[in-house]
């Protein structure tokens, strides 16, 4: 069995073929630069060399097309025929409340999608052109959404609810949502795998620190809380985003900086984070090596976004009555040796005992265990997998 995964973007579309048989990748790439001059196609079958097709794409129907040119392609290709493609899954970031799982796109499901737009005007509808560039190319295949949000629909009351006027809340639909969802759930069911406790009673904090990051709460696998909320904007401070702050500052500033809402947007989103801080990089790596170089900012900015981290696990270990395993995931989550030392330090109290001379030579790309062997909190990290994940439900669902 064929599974494609589309993760469609404004002007750039991400995929990966898998077969489900082997539960390998198969080739994988992207299109950017969608209805841009320069328009660019990636191609690379697994094991082989990668090819680029500069050719302009239209729009999000052209990049498809090209991506399955490149697929059926005699030469290069790795399918003889488009009709060996079983079913489509694509990532659609914002569910809402009307989304708890994954779910066949059908036309009433992309009504639905589209009248979301409003909580992820920039994600949505280039999720939509994606899917419907398929549905176009594709009619007699099913396509499947799997959600950023979904995860965390199961969220109580306590942990999604703002301290604002109900009214927010049932005519604005404003309430934490969470995202990331596929990932944590993706790395919450790789740690249910290692750890040898009941699933129903797991006790488990994940951590996806990347551009973005965010942390979240699991009891008994599913999500109870998470750091981001409305938007990808609150929690941590992230690499170029803000985090979570007093809210009057948001107004404050934008009289100071005479900003409108446009204005003070581009500034808690592209100006903030790692990078507002130190000035110097929202890239970690920059971050670490002007910090070792005497770099001030950057190692005010790095132990900033470490102690953030730190409070979460506090909160979350709180919220979960303790806690059986913290997981680390995605390019910071999973590379970057000296964060992890910093977050994982001053945590015995909770009784977390990390092997940190493991924690900074393990292999990276693998999973690992980086908690000393009676450590009573296990700490894992564990490379996320977010599409697996959409092509693993996109089978189910496809019931193929
Ligand atoms: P996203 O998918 O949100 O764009 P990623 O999960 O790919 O982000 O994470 C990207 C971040 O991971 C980069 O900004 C960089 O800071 C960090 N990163 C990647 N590799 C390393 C590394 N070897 N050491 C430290 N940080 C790294």
């Amino acid at each position: 069995m064929k599974i494609l995964v589309v993760n469609a973007g404004s002007s750039s579309l991400k995929y990966q073929l898998f077969d489900m048989d082997e539960g390998a990748v198969i080739a994988k790439g992207l299109c950017e630069r969608i209805k841009i001059k320069g328009s660019v196609l990636t191609y690379k079958p697994t094991g082989k060399a990668a090819h680029v097709v500069e050719r302009y794409m239209n729009d999000h129907t052209d990049a498809i097309k090209m991506v399955l040119d490149a697929l059926i392609d005699p030469e290069i290709g790795v399918l003889t025929s488009m009709d060996e493609i079983d079913a489509v899954g694509h990532r659609i970031v914002h569910g809402g409340e009307k989304f708890s799982e994954s779910i066949l796109l059908t036309d009433e499901a992309l009504e639905i999608i589209e009248g979301l737009t409003e909580l992820a005007p920039l994600h949505n509808p280039a999720n939509l052109m994606g899917i419907r560039a398929c549905r176009e190319i594709m009619p007699n295949t099913p396509m499947v959404g799997v959600f950023d949000t979904a995860f965390h629909q199961t969220m109580p009351s306590e942990a999604f609810m703002y301290g604002l006027p109900y009214a927010a809340y049932t005519d604005f639909m404003v309430r934490r949502y969470g995202f990331h969802g596929t990932s944590h759930k993706y790395v919450t069911q790789r740690a249910l795998d290692k750890l040898d406790i009941d699933p129903e009673s797991s006790r488990i904090i994940t951590c996806h620190l990347g551009n973005g990051s965010s942390i979240s709460a699991v009891k008994g696998g599913r999500s109870i809380d998470t750091s981001m909320g409305f938007t990808p904007l609150e929690g941590v401070p992230m690499g170029t985003r803000c985090g979570s702050m007093d809210p009057a500052i948001v107004t404050y500033l934008m009289e100071k900086l005479g900003l409108d809402v446009d204005g003070i947007n581009a500034y808690m989103n592209k100006e903030s984070g790692v990078y507002g801080i130190s000035g110097v990089s929202s890239d970690f790596r920059d971050l670490a090596a002007a910090a070792s170089s005497g770099d001030k900012r950057a190692e005010i900015a790095l132990s900033v976004f470490a102690y953030n981290v730190k409070k979460y696990i506090g909160a979350y270990a709180a919220a979960l009555n303790g806690v059986d395993a913290i997981v680390f995931t995605a390019g910071i989550g999973e590379n970057d040796r000296g964060v992890r030392a910093a977050i994982l330090s001053g945590l015995d109290y909770l009784g977390v005992e990390v092997d940190f001379d493991y924690n900074m030579t393990c292999p990276r790309g693998e999973e690992a265990e980086i908690s000393l062997p009676h450590s009573r909190v296990k700490v894992f990290v564990i490379p996320t997998d977010e599409e697996l994940m959409i092509a693993r439900d996109t089978a189910r669902l496809a019931g193929r």
